[in-house]
């Protein structure tokens, strides 16, 4: 089968195409024959070499696909050959025609989510969940910023807290990127790239201000996040790509608190709650990842490079 390859840590350039042998389903495992992977900006740490992960070489990249059940191990019971399904999480990697899985690790994919968006659900929408519902425990009729709402885990955001009752103010960097978030449960919208845009959240919090911050680039946004947080505010720190200097003094005047998140660090309990969750929510139409650009498998290194330009419209999928 078909598999991208990565022998040494460095640029796109280092993800090639190459033939490998199909996995094998040991116990508990199941092996996936994928229609289409997910391609994260975690993805692209990872294969640079400055993840805290360092798989050993070579390895395949990936974490997010979908497709159908090729083969069960002896002990799963819970899955059957054809069965449609998207993976989070994966023993070999994604970006390949087959992924050996733990089975606890496989969902299944209702019909009318076609494999494209199935490739976007895991790593973007359980992210989103983990953040809103676990770290800041977000409320309905609470008031959200979603500060970068365009891409994978701010349009998942996005969905995920206007069905649950809150009311969300979105950014993006574009005027489609506001567009989509809008179509998406936003019910404001803001250009990050604008002067001053984080007095409108005031203005239209009545000057309270916003019960949580999704941050996708905290170390641009953070210090200003906190004089848009009403008291007892909560900011989840899920993307950062660098330092920053903040004036605690902000957090203490109104209680609030920073929380950072890893999906990484959820256990696997809690991944099958959420697993569930975003089952329902796929099933009954509130969840509809939306797949920006497709590409085949051997324009791996393209979609490293495009995932990390401005301007996302949601998820960036490679199809097998
Ligand atoms: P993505 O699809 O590439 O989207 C990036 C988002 O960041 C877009 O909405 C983009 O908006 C926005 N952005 C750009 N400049 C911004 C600014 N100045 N202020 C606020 N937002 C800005 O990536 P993703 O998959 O959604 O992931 C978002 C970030 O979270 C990445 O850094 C990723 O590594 C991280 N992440 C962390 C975890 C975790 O476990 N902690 C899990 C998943 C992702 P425009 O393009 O419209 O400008």
């Amino acid at each position: 089968m078909k598999a991208i390859r990565v022998h040494e840590f460095g640029g796109s350039e280092v993800l090639r195409l190459e033939e490998v042998a199909a996995p094998r389903a040991g116990p508990g495992q199941v092996v996936v024959r994928l229609r289409a992977c997910g391609v994260n900006p975690v993805d692209t740490y990872i294969r640079a070499g400055f993840h805290a992960t360092k798989p050993p070489l070579p390895y395949t990249p990936g974490m997010d696909g979908a497709g159908v059940v090729e083969g069960v191990g002896e002990e799963v019971n819970t899955l059957k050959v054809g069965e449609r399904v998207y993976v989070a999480g994966a023993v070999s990697g994604t970006y390949a025609e087959q992924t050996l899985c733990e089975a606890s690790r496989v969902h299944p994919l209702p019909e009318q989510i076609s494999f494209a968006q199935g490739a976007g659900v895991n790593v973007p929408y359980a992210t989103a969940y983990r953040a809103l519902f676990h770290r800041a425990q977000a409320r309905p009729g609470e008031t959200i910023l979603i500060h970068g709402a365009t891409g994978g885990v701010g349009i998942a955001a996005t969905q995920l807290a206007s069905a649950a009752g809150l009311r969300v103010i979105g950014t993006g960097g574009t005027e489609e990127g506001r567009r989509l978030a809008q179509a998406e449960g936003a019910r404001h919208v803001l250009d990050h790239r604008a002067p001053d845009y984080l007095s409108e959240v005031l203005t239209l919090t009545g000057g309270r201000g916003v019960d949580v911050i999704l941050e996708m680039l905290a170390n641009v946004n953070l210090d200003r996040d906190l004089d848009v947080l009403a008291k007892h505010g909560r900011v989840v720190v899920i993307g950062n790509r660098g330092r920053v200097e903040i004036d605690p003094r902000k957090a203490m005047t109104r209680d609030a608190s920073i929380h950072g998140m890893m999906l990484m660090n959820v256990t696997e309990s809690a991944a099958l709650s959420i697993h569930a969750a975003l089952g329902a929510g796929l099933e009954n139409g509130t969840l509809r990842p939306i797949v920006s650009r497709e590409l085949p498998l051997a324009q791996a290194a393209e979609a490293h490079r495009a995932v990390l330009e401005p301007g996302a419209l949601g998820k960036i999928v490679l199809l097998t």
